[in-house]
């Protein structure tokens, strides 16, 4: 029956019209294939089907087969209708046209749907081929990941190899600008070596480095930038400046708001290098407290109440009892801290500075670091010393409460010649608790640590003997070995460990 044949085929192409549409709405780069739709939209040659025109074509003749029947039968029944007063057959006709325009609709829309699914399928494919590149490149993230962290580790190694090759306790000398209206001293240095002339004498010195006029605040902390690394690997530091009132000490451990010195850059570049051991998985505690010897006490400089502080040392550990612990994460505040605490150092007139620093201030740095993913705990510590002014009495003409100051100052830097006069000669007991800065000095200077000690000399002609004093001392510290310095790193015990 034609009335029946064509709305069949039309309601056929309806279903496969929506098939694909759905088969494309659901826009999954994976979606299942639906064979029945597959089967009409596919390009021919790119499946096993006859294709989807082939087959719409193959449809097309066979509608257009079913229209002529469809017309001839329409004329009988015209025929027998006139005959047999049957509907008229115009109707039919209509009803066909009308058929025939929309399977051409429902043609078109099968092209068009078919070129949609071709580039999405396009799409499919170049999104596949964008998630292979992808997972390659994650893996190449991964491997140069891991190189780097081998690499971090053996840089870590040679580093700390080196800096034991340097030597566990390093002198270095550094002469200050001359202030241009006394007379200098002849002063000829190389980079190790130096010879000062004045007075008929001629002085030779040599020196881990020597840092003349013209060295900067920068080139200074250069030459300890890799102890304060090795702070992060877990090692003891202990860096002090010593020299004559007036000669460079706090400029050097300190410096100002333009030329930052080497405790401002070390607490950045730690800051900095805890941020970066952070993003490797480590959690990193810093903390810091600043301390002045004054007349044989400690005295708490992060503290207003000038408290005094003891000092108990246990387990290689010095731990400063009633001390103010600071935590140093937020650098800013930790600088700042530390600015108005110098502002609280003892300082006092003598002849040879009008602010003389009359105490040794000590600003101690702790790192304590854990890594479970690795099982590594350590924990660095640094210790910066600004030696209070290195003067004979004779020379500065102390009196009173200042003269007490002067002796106490001298009896302590006396105590620290005696330590490195006794580390010398390998004493087998090295008379540490013979002042309070000895004592606290004790696992920094016992050979577990490494050390570095800044001799700070003024060029002037009127300083000479000074100079030569301050330098005669460091030559002695020069020929101190500490032992070989060890880390303080171990595994952190887990639960397993302990079944
Ligand atoms: P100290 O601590 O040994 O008593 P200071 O560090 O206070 O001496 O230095 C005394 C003065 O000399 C300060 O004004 C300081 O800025 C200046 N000074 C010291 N060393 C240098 C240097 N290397 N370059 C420039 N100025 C310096």
């Amino acid at each position: 029956m034609v009335g029946s044949s064509i709305p069949h085929r039309i309601s056929e192409l309806k279903a496969i019209f929506s098939d694909i549409k759905e088969n494309i709405d659901e826009k999954t780069p994976r979606r299942p294939r639906k064979d029945s739709v597959l089967l009409e939209i596919c390009v021919p040659g790119c499946c096993g089907h006859n294709g989807c025109i082939e087959s719409t074509n193959n449809r097309e003749q066979e509608i257009n087969a079913n229209t002529k029947e469809g017309n001839r039968k329409a004329c009988i029944c015209t025929h027998n209708a006139l005959e047999d007063d049957l509907p008229n057959p115009e109707h039919h006709l209509e009803t066909h046209e009308n058929m025939v325009r929309e399977i051409q609709f429902l043609k078109d829309e099968v092209y068009k749907l078919e070129a949609i699914n071709n580039e999405l399928r396009a799409r499919e494919c170049e999104m596949g081929r964008t998630v292979d590149e992808y997972s390659n490149r994650i893996k190449r993230v991964e491997m140069l990941e891991n190189e780097c962290l081998e690499q971090a580790r053996m840089i870590s190694r040679l580093r700390n190899e080196l800096v034991d090759l340097k030597g566990s306790i390093r002198v270095l000398c550094r002469i200050k600008p001359s202030t241009g209206s006394n007379a200098s001293s002849r002063i000829e240095m190389s980079d190790r070596c130096l010879e000062i002339c004045g007075h008929g004498k001629r002085h030779k010195f040599e020196f881990d480095r020597i840092f003349g006029p013209n060295a900067t605040q920068r080139n200074v902390y250069d030459e300890v930038a890799m102890m304060v690394q090795s702070l992060l690997d877990g090692y003891k530091i202990c860096v002090f400046a010593y020299g004559q009132t007036g000669s460079g000490k706090t400029y050097t451990m300190e410096g100002n708001g333009e030329e930052p010195g080497l405790i401002h850059r070390a607490m950045v570049e730690i800051d900095c290098a805890v941020g970066m051991m952070q993003k490797e998985g480590w959690q990193c505690l810093n903390t810091c407290s600043y301390v002045e010897i004054y007349n044989e006490e400690i005295i708490d400089l992060f503290s207003s109440e000038a408290r005094k502080v003891s000092i108990v040392h246990g387990d290689g550990d010095t731990n400063l009892m009633n001390c103010t612990v600071m935590n140093a994460g937020e650098i800013s505040s930790a600088l700042k801290a530390l600015e108005d605490a110098g502002k609280r150092r003892k300082v006092g007139s003598t002849e040879c500075n009008t602010r003389s620093s009359r105490s040794h201030s000590v600003y101690i740095l702790n790192v304590k670091m854990e890594n479970a993913a690795l099982n590594e705990k350590r924990e660095g510590s640094m210790i910066f010393i600004d030696l209070a002014g290195s003067e004979r009495l004779n020379s500065s003409k102390a009196e009173g409460v200042r003269l007490k100051e002067t002796q106490s100052i001298n009896k302590s830097l006396s105590a620290l010649g005696d330590v490195f006069s006794s580390i010398l000669r390998k004493d087998s007991h090295i008379p540490f608790r013979n002042s309070k800065l000895t004592y606290l000095l004790q696992n920094f200077l016992s050979g577990s640590s490494r050390a570095a000690m800044f001799v700070t000399v003024s060029p002037e002609m009127e300083h000479f003997n000074e100079t030569v004093c301050s330098l005669r001392f460091a030559d002695k510290i020069a020929q101190c070995k500490l032992g070989i310095a060890e880390r303080k790193t171990m595994r952190i015990i887990t639960n397993e460990d302990q079944k």
